[in-house]
């Protein structure tokens, strides 16, 4: 037991450790400075923090598959995602110490930026129950104001949804808050599947193992035993949440947002609190992550020969792609640019690559790019398209433009004259 518990996971990796750090800017400092590795601050009034928990290599290796095989072992596991395997184990509660409400304000959730509406929980997975679709399981940012909190629900999501939905007839939504699980959880939670989809199973799928759960005390649910566990009820009433930096590092406008009235309150005796940098390459790859395999199999329907797919860390992990396509007909990477930009729809810019060229790595793209492309021959702009809100560029209607790039090699070229000079291995 305890394979999926993110303590275990802190121990096995190459960390960054710093004794301690102030909540008010400090956090974001320290996770600033070593964006991409993980950073693990011993005391912050007292408590433990982790941040900067998830890269690719990570998250690979805390799934047990090579970072180069990450996206397709995502891909599979999504397919799978009903075979997850959920434990009941109340023993685990063991584990856990009850604080009152009010000692929230004492847990080391930071205040990221100065313009920041206060403290916000940014790793928090949110779990409810809908009588008809069963279980879900997302993240969302979440202001502690008081002993309240006041939760980021982006419409059309599942949460909202849920919310909309069940709000009325029940008055009150039963809600559980974890902070501090394993990646596999956190990268199911950033998943959105169909309605149905159990992100909790996927968690179980994506690790090859069964996820134990918890009773929850004060509410109908079931939660994988985190760090901290919030329980309860998402309300009807509505406050001010926001300003907050969002994936672009730039502000989000302040909105009214329901409020949760807090339930329970539970933690571990020594607790690791995970801070999440809002902008920061872990949010970046939990988010984008859960897209490249819908890319791919977009991709696939057009071009059956497709390599890989990267949502780039320039592009925030959300606005550009690159795909790299083993070239069989004239036209494949045309093919590829518009399937690649009807399954993200977020997707601003895309470039397509042959395979010799390492996607992961921006300059090996750029030198596709500079070599392979000729722009009045192969970049492709598509005007008027739904933009993401994410943009801060995109048109005062919404819009924004697409762009295209096809940086492969044109079949009607001497392939030679392309590829570039190897050594033969050393022995
Ligand atoms: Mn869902």
């Amino acid at each position: 037991m305890g394979e999926m518990m993110i303590r275990d996971l802190i121990n096995s990796i190459e960390k960054i450790e710093i004794p301690s750090a102030d909540r008010r800017f400090g956090i974001t400092r320290v996770l600033k400075r070593y964006d991409g590795t993980p950073v693990y601050i011993k005391d912050v009034d007292g408590y433990q923090v982790i941040g900067n928990l998830c890269n690719r290599d990570i998250i690979a290796k805390s799934l047990g598959v090579p970072v180069k095989d990450l996206m397709k072992h995502i891909l599979r596991s999504m397919e799978r995602e009903k075979e997850g395997e959920l434990i009941i184990n109340n023993t685990l509660k063991r584990e856990y110490i009850e604080d009152p409400p009010s000692e929230i304000n004492n847990y080391p959730i930071p205040i990221y930026y100065p313009r920041d509406g206060g403290p916000y929980i940014t790793s928090g997975v949110v779990i409810v129950k809908d009588r008809d679709y069963g279980v879900n399981a997302s993240i969302h940012r979440i202001l502690v104001k008081g002993d309240r909190l006041v939760i980021r629900m982006v419409e059309q999501r599942h949460l909202h949804y849920i919310y909309s939905k069940n709000i009325e007839e029940d008055g009150e939504i039963d809600v559980a808050i974890v902070i501090g699980v394993h990646p596999a959880i956190l990268l199911a939670a950033s998943t959105s599947g169909d309605i149905t989809f159990n992100e909790l199973k996927y968690a179980s799928v994506l690790m090859g193992k069964p996820l134990e759960l918890i009773k929850c005390d004060t509410v109908d649910l079931e939660v994988p035993p985190g760090e901290f566990i919030i329980e309860g009820k998402i309300t009807r009433e509505m406050e001010d949440e926001g300003p907050f930096v969002d994936i672009t590092g730039t502000y989000d406008k302040v909105r009214k947002q329901p409020v949760i009235r807090i339930t329970s309150l539970k933690r571990r005796k020594d607790p690791i609190f995970h801070a999440l940098l809002p902008g920061g390459v872990e949010h970046k790859v939990l988010m984008g992550l859960p897209q490249e395999p819908r890319i791919y199999r977009g991709v696939r329907n057009v071009v059956p020969s497709v390599k890989d797919v990267v949502l780039t860390e320039g592009g925030c992990c959300w606005l550009h792609a690159v795909i790299s396509i083993e070239k069989r007909t004239e036209g494949d990477g045309k093919n590829a640019i518009l399937a690649a930009l009807a399954s993200h729809p977020s997707l601003k810019h895309v470039v397509v690559v042959d395979q010799d060229i390492n996607i992961g790595d921006p300059k090996d793209v750029e030198y596709a790019i500079a070599t392979r492309v000729q722009a009045d021959r192969d970049v492709v702009i598509i005007k008027g398209a739904k933009g993401s809100s994410l943009d801060p560029s995109i048109n005062e209607d919404k819009t924004t433009a697409k762009m295209g790039i096809d940086a492969t090699i044109s079949l009607k070229k001497n392939r030679e004259d392309f590829i570039r000079a190897e050594l033969p291995e050393d022995k």
